[in-house]
């Protein structure tokens, strides 16, 4: 039988694949629609995450939320929303390869199943990890970039706003545009037909080919 979605989240609830299992309080693996068009890929949960078992419900979340609202006219409820790493980093440290390595199949089971025609990573980090690139968020952003048959927008991490200067900033103005990219580049799609299905991932364990999407 396929597993669904919420078999894997019920399977990773459990996860002790790396260390941090051992200072979280719970497993944030991600919420929203199953079935969205548009998956937001962050870095991995803090401290409120941790405690609510949702990704983005601080200061950052409301930002994200607000642009969902304004700019795609969509909720948290028909977009995905989720991290590369699914438990908090002690202290919000960056993440370690050994953790990342670890993680990687549950965002490639989340990807596989939801199946989102966009991917909007937000941030550093997660535009780094999933489009394997070197190159930082400011040279990414504002660019749509082909991958495994869709489409990945970077954007600015909302955190990374806030610490910024806020709706004064540049970035600010930045993060609308990219927003409005997304949504444009939703109606373009809407406009074409679904693509066949191009990637068909198996369940666990990971396979070469699975940890090759990243
Ligand atoms: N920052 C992230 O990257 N993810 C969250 O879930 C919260 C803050």
């Amino acid at each position: 039988m396929t597993r669904t979605l919420a078999d894997v989240a019920a399977e990773a609830a459990d996860c002790t694949k790396c260390k941090l299992a051992e200072g979280r309080t719970q497993v944030v693996f991600g919420v929203g629609n199953a079935d969205a068009d548009v998956m937001f890929i962050g870095e991995a949960p803090g401290f409120h995450e941790d405690k609510q078992g949702e990704p983005f419900v601080g200061a950052a979340g409301q930002l994200l939320d607000r642009m969902i609202h304004e700019v795609l006219h969509l909720t948290r409820d028909d977009v995905y929303v989720g991290n590369v790493i699914k438990c908090r980093p002690p202290g919000n440290r960056d993440p370690q390869e050994d953790e990342i390595e670890s993680c990687t199949p549950w965002l490639v089971e989340q990807v596989s199943l939801i199946q989102p025609r966009v991917i909007v990573t937000l941030g550093n980090f997660a535009t780094k990890f999933v489009l394997q690139t070197a190159q930082g968020i400011t040279r990414m952003r504002g660019h749509t970039y082909p991958w495994h048959g869709r489409t990945v927008i970077p954007t600015f991490h909302p955190a990374a706003i806030l610490r910024g200067g806020g709706e004064t900033s540049r970035q600010f103005l930045d993060l609308r545009d990219d927003f409005e990219l997304v949504r444009e580049t939703l109606a373009d799609l809407d406009r074409e037909p679904e693509p066949e299905v191009v990637v068909v991932l198996e369940a666990e364990p990971a396979s070469e080919e699975q940890l090759e999407l990243f």
